[in-house]
């Protein structure tokens, strides 16, 4: 039977359930109030990223913590009164740096990412969006000391455990697979699978195009509450009032904040990040895209010129910007890899909305039949996006689900 949904939030999670549920055979309605993927969706690094099984709260994080008391490390900032503020948020963060969690974890975003990886192809064929997809290069991280190559040893394992492909190359071996960069490297890692997206932005235009085509609806509104009408839900918005069997809360960074409508209270946190794009040179052009381990930075080729991002800035959500990380990882950049000038005036800034144990929550909401959560993709959203959608579609179609889907489930937390 059709089931009327309504989808909240239009970022690249949101579009890929509304787009799931919609080709499942039912009545989705997107509501975003901007255009659907021109928040944290728009400006990412682009990586469809199949191995990254590790997660920041590990259990090397707690030995690092010193090297953060001075606040001047780029990959990761934090403003000092938010953490005090958030001191229990942050200890339970911390709670989760043991290696059962680190296994635990590795394991749920290893099968999350691959269902993802091969739904992600089979829709840029849909999409005709094959041109934005480069599935031959891999990902590569880069390490400019044999000191901090031998700190990412619990990560290979990890990747070992879930079967991750990768390959390890010496000093020598990084000039032959990225000519265009400088000798600074001592180690670097090759995720042999991993694919990457030049345009997300425009990925996700090509999956509401998809969707639209499918009989879906896109409203440009903003969500201002929600109330159960048994049966079912009414969504307000600044302009109308929808009705609608089912709701799933797909809003990113501001997802806490809506569940909290109806007494959620979620552990979410936003990890703010940065970009600025600079015009290539006539330098080499990078084959993939890079992370700088110790610069604490990404450069990712992309349709707008070489996109550099930047590390973690752990503030309030709507804090004003800090450009001091992006413009420090652009100069760390600059020392490796020849560019020109920076193509826009200021640079873009995103929340990666991220749990305290670093894994999404993709499942019913606890006390609300018809309500359904689906965010908390920390990096790993656009990776993440259609597996995702395929587990909240498989529940309200009740269908069978891909995966075990126990590790995402809301009660995990007492909420
Ligand atoms: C610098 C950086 C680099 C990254 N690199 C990668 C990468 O290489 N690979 C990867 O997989 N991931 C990457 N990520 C992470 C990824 O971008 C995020 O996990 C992902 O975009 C989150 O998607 P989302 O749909 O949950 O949230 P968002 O894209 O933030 O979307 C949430 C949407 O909800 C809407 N919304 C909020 N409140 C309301 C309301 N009240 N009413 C209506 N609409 C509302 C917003 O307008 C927004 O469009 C990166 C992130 C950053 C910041």
């Amino acid at each position: 039977m059709t089931k009327s949904i309504i989808v909240i939030g239009g970022g690249i999670v949101g579009v890929c359930t509304a787009l799931e549920l919609q080709l499942s055979g039912n009545s989705v309605t997107l509501v975003d109030r901007k255009k659907p993927g021109r928040e944290t969706s728009y400006g990412n690094a682009g990586v469809l990223a199949e191995s990254s099984v590790m997660i920041i709260n590990n259990p090397s994080l707690l030995k690092a913590l010193p090297k953060y008391i001075l606040n001047n490390k780029n990959d990761l900032r934090y403003d000092f009164f938010f953490v005090i503020r958030n001191f229990f948020k942050i200890l339970r963060f911390l709670s989760y740096c043991t290696h059962k969690h680190l296994d635990h974890a590795g394991r749920a975003l290893r099968s999350l990412l691959l269902i993802s990886l091969t739904k992600h192809k089979d829709w840029i064929k849909t999409s005709k969006t094959t041109h934005l997809l480069k599935e031959d290069s891999g990902w590569l991280k880069l390490f400019r000391s044999k000191k901090t190559f031998k700190k990412y040893q619990l990560e290979l394992e990890l990747m070992k455990k879930n079967d991750v492909k990768f390959t390890i190359f010496e000093k020598e071996q990084i000039r032959q697979i990225e000519p265009g960069l400088s000798q600074r490297y001592e180690k670097a890692v090759l995720m042999d699978d991993a694919g990457r997206i030049s345009d997300p932005a425009a990925l996700t235009d090509a999956y509401v195009k998809v969707f639209l085509d499918a009989g879906g609806k896109v409203l440009e509104e903003s969500v201002t509450a929600l109330n159960e009408v048994n049966p079912g839900w009414e969504v307000n918005t600044n302009n109308s009032t929808l009705k609608g069997d089912h709701v799933v809360v797909a809003a990113g960074g501001w997802s806490s904040e809506i569940a909290s409508w109806l007494g959620y209270k979620i552990p979410l946190f936003w990890e703010r990040g940065y970009h600025l794009h600079l015009k290539p040179s006539d330098a080499p052009s990078l084959n993939r895209t890079i992370l700088d381990v110790d610069g604490g930075f990404i450069m990712a080729p992309m349709k707008q010129g070489v996109r550099v991002t930047s590390g973690v800035e752990l503030t309030w959500r709507d804090a004003v910007p800090n450009y001091s990380q992006i413009m420090e990882s652009v100069k760390r950049a600059r020392q490796v890899y020849k560019m020109g000038d920076q193509i826009e005036d200021t640079p873009w800034m995103g929340r990666r909305p991220t749990l305290i144990d670093s894994l999404p929550i993709i499942s019913s909401a606890p006390r609300h039949p018809g309500l359904w959560f689906n965010f908390g993709h920390q990096h790993l959203g656009l990776s993440l996006a259609p597996g995702s959608a395929a587990l909240i579609s498989a529940f309200i179609n009740k269908t069978k689900v891909p995966i075990d889907p126990n590790p995402y489930s809301a009660t995990r937390f007492k909420i």
